[in-house]
């Protein structure tokens, strides 16, 4: 099993003296700070100033968390007692910046982490058949809701003869979001991509399945490739598709997060990033009569108005509302989810209390 990674300095890992002053009671404590590259099924790789070293949460740390979400992800720095062997336990972990999070696939209402402390995020959509307006909308709203600066990213150009029709559309739901057209294949469009992969900065990469992440990713290490081959080596399963998230160090400094295809994108957080994804119809909604109008027959909507003359499009009004009731679907859920286990704690607790005197 290869662990060689070249030893790092912290600030090409994304490290500042925000970060530093945010460890201060850790240092204390004589941990060492890593930042989590990659997390499979409660292992995780983490990057430290000395090299990689395989790390497990403490006991402690993976029963403290109520939601999933909690525990430490891609991308978050860690608080480490480094052990023999390249080991190292997981002892704390640094409050994120933000992340991009999404509902876990499945029935139950607990957040996925993507990708945290992410400066911006590359939504990539194929420029084939994967090309889908409704899901970016959908990724876009997650994306600002991490915090992060969306960028789409158009790929395969080599397969569209209608480059500049593209571009319009997407600059017509992305508002003040970057649009660039690259072909990961021919490596044409990339240096645009560079410019955010400035030393220090890190950068998810998000889509479905097949949009050509993993390849994007091999063309920005450029002649490093290998490198992409030698970090998966470990993959106990010696997988070539992207099944779990990966943090790259690229030659120039920057760091790119691989995530694997969603299948599922459900919608998570407080609502805020759906706003701005659809500033436009929040724009509208300002003149509704109702402060929480759903635009949806009320009396007196403006945002209905808006459709009816044209100035907003029926389908885009429709994502908006459906992804907002989405929304207060989970919000819903996990309201509930956290009044049962209230109610559990007290339960055990009057239960416990009932021994108590029968024991005396
Ligand atoms: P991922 O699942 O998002 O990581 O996608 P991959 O990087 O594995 O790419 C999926 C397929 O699309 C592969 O067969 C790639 O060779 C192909 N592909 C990726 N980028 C491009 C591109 O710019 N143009 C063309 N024509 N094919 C591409
Ligand atoms: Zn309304």
């Amino acid at each position: 099993r290869k662990r060689e990674q070249a030893a790092m300095k912290l600030t090409d890992l994304g490290w500042d003296p925000e970060w530093e002053a945010a460890f201060a009671a850790h240092a204390a404590e004589g941990r060492i700070p890593g930042r989590v590259a990659r997390e499979i099924r409660g292992r995780y790789r983490v990057l430290t100033e000395a090299g990689a070293l395989d790390a497990r949460l403490t006991g402690r740390l993976s029963h403290e968390a109520s939601d999933r979400a909690d525990l430490p992800a891609v991308g978050d720095w860690t608080a480490l007692i480094a052990e023999r062997d390249g080991a190292a336990t997981i002892a704390g972990a640094l409050p994120r910046r933000g992340a991009f999070v999404r509902k876990e696939a499945g029935r139950e209402a607990q957040g996925q982490v993507a990708a945290a402390n992410v400066d911006a995020v590359f939504l990539v959509m194929g420029l084939d058949g994967d090309y889908n307006l409704r899901r970016l909308e959908r990724y876009l709203a997650l994306a600002w809701e991490s915090g992060a600066t969306p960028v789409v990213v158009l790929n395969k150009a080599d397969l569209s003869a209608e480059l500049a029709e593209r571009t319009e559309e997407v600059s017509q739901i992305a508002f003040g979001v970057q649009v660039h057209v690259v072909s990961a294949a021919d490596a044409t469009g990339l240096d645009a991509l560079r410019a955010y992969l400035a030393p220090g900065r890190t950068v998810a990469l998000l889509g479905s399945s097949g949009v050509g992440k993993s390849t994007l990713v091999n063309a920005l290490l450029g002649e490093d490739r290998m490198r992409v081959a030698s970090v998966r080596d470990d993959d106990s399963r010696g997988r070539h598709t992207t099944t779990y998230r990966d943090l790259i160090a690229l030659p120039g400094g920057g760091l790119l997060i691989d995530t694997p295809g969603m299948r599922e994108l459900g919608m998570w957080g407080g609502g805020e990033g759906l706003d701005r994804a659809f500033g436009d119809v929040d724009a509208f909604a300002d003149a509704c009569r109702f402060r929480d109008c759903t635009h949806d027959g009320e009396p007196g909507c403006a945002v209905q108005a808006a459709v009816d003359a044209g100035e907003l499009g029926a389908d885009r009004l429709e994502t908006f509302r459906a992804l907002r009731r989405e929304l207060a679907y989970h919000e819903r859920k996990h309201d509930d989810r956290a009044r049962l286990a209230e109610k559990n704690r007290w339960k055990q607790i009057s239960k416990l209390q009932k021994r108590l005197y029968k024991e005396r």
